[in-house]
C-alpha cells in the first residue's frame, strides 16, 4: 500500500530518487507475477502526469473502476490511487502521510486543491505549505483517508519529528486516522509501546523505490474482496474485516533502528535510549550530532517499557527479503521463481524438503535459516541498513543489506 512510481509513460520523472523502470506497467507485473499480491497502492497519483496515464489505461480497458472503490487490472489485481505528501508544523516538525482515495474523480479533486500548496505537483512526496492536520482536512473533504507514513523514522515522520502524541499534531482531527504505517525500522512491538495506538491498525508497507523492493513488507488483510471500501472497513475492524498479519523485515535491519553518531559514524549498541555516543562521547545537542534511532525514540516517548498488545493486534511475522539471503544469486532466484511461482511461495509456502530438493545444501540451509529468523543481525542506524552476520557453518562472509 506504499509503492512509488519513478516516471510516467512519457518518461517524465515523478519521484527523483526512484528507479526509472518503476513505471505503472512494471509495478503491476511485479506485484502480480513475482510477488503474488491482490491489492496495491501507488502513492504518487496526485501527479497530473500519473493521473493522465491512469485515465489512458481506463480508456484502453486495462483498468476498470470498481463500484466500491479502487481499480481492477485484468480481473486479478486491485490498485488504489493515493498520494504521499510532506507537511510541516508551525514548530518546524516535518512528517509524511499517505492519502488514499476511492477513485480517479476524488484524487483529481485532491490534486487540484493541493496545487495551491505545492510548488511542483508533478513530483512525488513534495512539501506542502500545510500542517499535517490541514492535510488531513483536505484529504477528508475530497473523499480520502489519511494514514501517517513510516510513523517513527527520525527525519520525516509523525512520532520521529512532528510530535510525541497524535493530539499534539492533529488535535481533534486525530479521530479520523484509522491506522499508522510502521516503517521498516519499527514493528508491532515498538508501536504498541504507545497507549494511544491501541485502537489503531498497523500497516507494514515496503515504501518501494525500485521494482525488487515491492512487497519486502506487506499486510495480510481479511476482506470480502480487494477494493477501497473493504480496505477501510478492515482498518476499522468493522464487520469482521481486519488485518490478519503484518509481514516485514526484522526492524533491526531497517535503516533507522538505533541512534547513529554523525561525528564518529557509528551505530549505537548500548541499551536505548542513547543520546550520547558510547564510542566518542559526542552528545545529541542538535540534529548535526546524532540521528535518533526508532528504538531510542520510542524508549524516550513511549508509555510502556514493554509492548502492551491490544487483543485485536495481529502477529508480526519477520521476513528477510529473498534477494538478500546469503548465496541467492539472480540466476538461482529466477530458477526458484520458475519452480515455486512467486517470492511469497518461496518464503512462506514451499516446505524445507522442497527447498532442499531445489538447491545446493549450503544455500538451502541459508534460505531455511532466513525463513526461520535464525541468522544473526546487527542493528542499523543513521540511514545504513542492519547487517546479517557471517553464517559460520556455511562460511559466507558478512553480508550487508543494500537497499
Ligand atoms: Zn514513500
Ligand atoms: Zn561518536
Amino acid at each position: 500500500m506504499h509503492i512509488h512510481i519513478g516516471a510516467t509513460s512519457e518518461g517524465k520523472p515523478v519521484k527523483i530518487t526512484a528507479s526509472k523502470n518503476l513505471i505503472f506497467e512494471n509495478i503491476v507485473r511485479e506485484s502480480l507475477t513475482r510477488k503474488g499480491m491482490d491489492l496495491i497502492s501507488i502513492v504518487d497519483c496526485a501527479s497530473p502526469g500519473v493521473l493522465k496515464d491512469i485515465k489512458k489505461m481506463i480508456s484502453e480497458g486495462e483498468l476498470h473502476p470498481l463500484q466500491d472503490g479502487g481499480l481492477l487490472h485484468r480481473d486479478r489485481l486491485t490498485f488504489i490511487p493515493a498520494s504521499e505528501i510532506e507537511t510541516a508544523e508551525k514548530n518546524g516538525g516535518v512528517s509524511h502521510h499517505i492519502s488514499y482515495f476511492p477513485d480517479i474523480k476524488s484524487i483529481t479533486e485532491f490534486s487540484r486543491v493541493m496545487r495551491q500548496y505545492i510548488t511542483n505537483i508533478e513530483l512525488s512526496s513534495q512539501r506542502a505549505s500545510l500542517t499535517a492536520s490541514e492535510l488531513l482536512s483536505v484529504t477528508k473533504a475530497t473523499g480520502g483517508v489519511l494514514i501517517p507514513s513510516h510513523a517513527f523514522t527520525p527525519h520525516k515522520s509523525l512520532y520521529g519529528n512532528a510530535g510525541r502524541r497524535m493530539v499534539e499534531v492533529f488535535g481533534d482531527n486525530a479521530e479520523n486516522i484509522p491506522a499508522v504505517e510502521l516503517g521498516l525500522s519499527a514493528d508491532t512491538s515498538i508501536a504498541d509501546r504507545l497507549d494511544e495506538l491501541k485502537n489503531l491498525s498497523f500497516l507494514s508497507n515496503s515504501d518501494a523505490h525500485s521494482i525488487p523492493k515491492i512487497a519486502r513488507e506487506y499486510t495480510i488483510i481479511q476482506m470480502k474482496r480487494p477494493n477501497f471500501r473493504e480496505f477501510i472497513l478492515a482498518l476499522h475492524r468493522n464487520a469482521d474485516r481486519k488485518i490478519l498479519a503484518n509481514v516485514g523485515m526484522d526492524p533491526r535491519l531497517g535503516r533507522y533502528h538505533r541512534s547513529f553518531c554523525l561525528k564518529c559514524e557509528k551505530v549505537q549498541q548500548a541499551p536505548p535510549p542513547v543520546f550520547k555516543c558510547q564510542y566518542c562521547g559526542n552528545e545529541n545537542k542538535s540534529k548535526k550530532d546524532m540521528i535518533t534511532g526508532v528504538l531510542d525514540r520510542i524508549t524516550e516517548i513511549g508509555d510502556f517499557n514493554e509492548p502492551v498488545h491490544p487483543e485485536h493486534r495481529p502477529p508480526y511475522h519477520y521476513q528477510i527479503p529473498l534477494a538478500f539471503v546469503p548465496g541467492l544469486s539472480d540466476r538461482i532466484m529466477n530458477y526458484l521463481l520458475q519452480r515455486f511461482g512467486s517470492e511469497m511461495a518461496i518464503l512462506n509456502i514451499a516446505t524445507d524438503k522442497e527447498i532442499h530438493a531445489a538447491l545446493p545444501p549450503d544455500i538451502a540451509r541459508n534460505l531455511i535459516d532466513a525463513r526461520n529468523g535464525k541468522l544473526d543481525i546487527t542493528a542499523g542506524g543513521g540511514g545504513k541498513h542492519g547487517k546479517i552476520e557471517e553464517n559460520k557453518e556455511s562460511g559466507y562472509e558478512e553480508l550487508t543489506f543494500g537497499f
